[in-house]
């Protein structure tokens, strides 16, 4: 079974972003460092071929510091984009932020020639978060869950610079299967469009491949990291449900709750800094995984 999402209001936010661009020197495109290309919109590209464009993996303080890298250079070599790794809860990065803008088009950001500067991403991402960091107050609503209704609004940073937050919802647009369970893992679909189950034995699996150690660390269900490994899905699944108690009267494994603890353990970085997916692994299921 694969997750299905209906993008509603894109034809709208396509026409809003499109116009909104005329009038923008530099577009950020957001992602989620822990996700870079699920959580990127492909609709973006195709509005922004001959605009300079700066990529932000957002969050990075939640995701794997060395395939972070890996997907600067990724984005630097294999796509031409200026590409930059932040918290956007810190200020020291959001400066980064303007010395890339400005190094892309040296000749705005003085009052004359101001910096127009328009933030897009996938709802969650941590666009708000950036604009108050920035901004230096509460200026852009900060909400935990994925699409709020924001209206497209301006923020003056210094004399000359100035962001635009995106006009309207930029939904995910999900193109491989694979894509959809990293955005269910990381909380960046709405609640109802997946089974919480399902993506917590996705995400587990994955896990277990690739951060074995740090999994073992949050949940010791086995001897070492060899017979961790090797547990079929279901029964490391139920190992974590019983070592965390999360039982139904009768001694029964209660799926809904573990389900939603080892999903919130890991969207709140308490299994480790992790990357759900490598540059190599995304070409791959754009190769041969399952297209929607
Ligand atoms: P928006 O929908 O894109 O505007 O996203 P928000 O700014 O509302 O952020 C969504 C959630 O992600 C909030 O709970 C933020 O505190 C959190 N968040 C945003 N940026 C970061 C970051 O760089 N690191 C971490 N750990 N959390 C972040």
């Amino acid at each position: 079974m694969s997750i299905q999402w209906f993008p509603g209001h894109m034809h709208l936010t396509r026409k809003a972003i499109g116009d909104r661009v005329k009038t923008i020197d530099v577009v950020i495109e957001m992602v989620d460092a822990r996700l870079p290309a699920s959580s990127a919109n492909p609709m973006l590209r195709e509005l922004l071929t001959r605009k300079h464009s700066l990529k932000v993996l957002n969050k990075a303080d939640l995701a794997d510091p060395v395939r972070t890298q890996e997907w600067l250079e990724w984005y630097q070599q294999k796509e031409g984009t200026a590409a930059i790794a932040m918290d956007s809860h810190h200020s020291a990065p959001a400066r980064a932020l303007i010395e890339a803008c400005q190094q892309l088009m040296p000749s705005r950001g003085s009052m004359d020639k101001p910096m127009r500067v328009l933030i897009c991403g996938i709802p969650n991402v941590g666009k708000s978060t950036l604009i108050n960091t920035m901004v230096g107050k509460r200026a852009a609503k900060a909400a935990n869950e994925p699409g709020v209704t924001r209206q497209e609004q301006r923020f003056a940073l210094q004399d000359g610079f100035y962001l635009f937050d995106t006009p309207g919802v930029l939904w995910p647009r999900i193109i491989v299967a694979q894509s959809g369970y990293n955005l269910a893992a990381a909380g960046s679909i709405g609640r109802n469009a997946f089974d919480d189950e399902l993506v917590a034995l996705e995400l587990l699996a994955y896990l277990q491949r690739h951060y074995g150690g740090a999994l073992l660390a949050r949940y010791p269900v086995a001897e070492n990291e060899a017979e961790l490994r090797a547990l079929p899905d279901h029964e490391l699944f139920e190992r974590i449900a019983r070592k965390r108690g999360a039982l139904l009267p009768g001694n029964r494994v209660n799926t809904q709750k573990a389900a939603e603890l080892v999903l919130q353990d890991f969207r709140s970085g308490a299994i480790g800094r992790i990357t759900i997916e490598t540059p190599t692994e995304f070409e791959e299921w754009l190769a041969t995984g399952e297209r929607l």
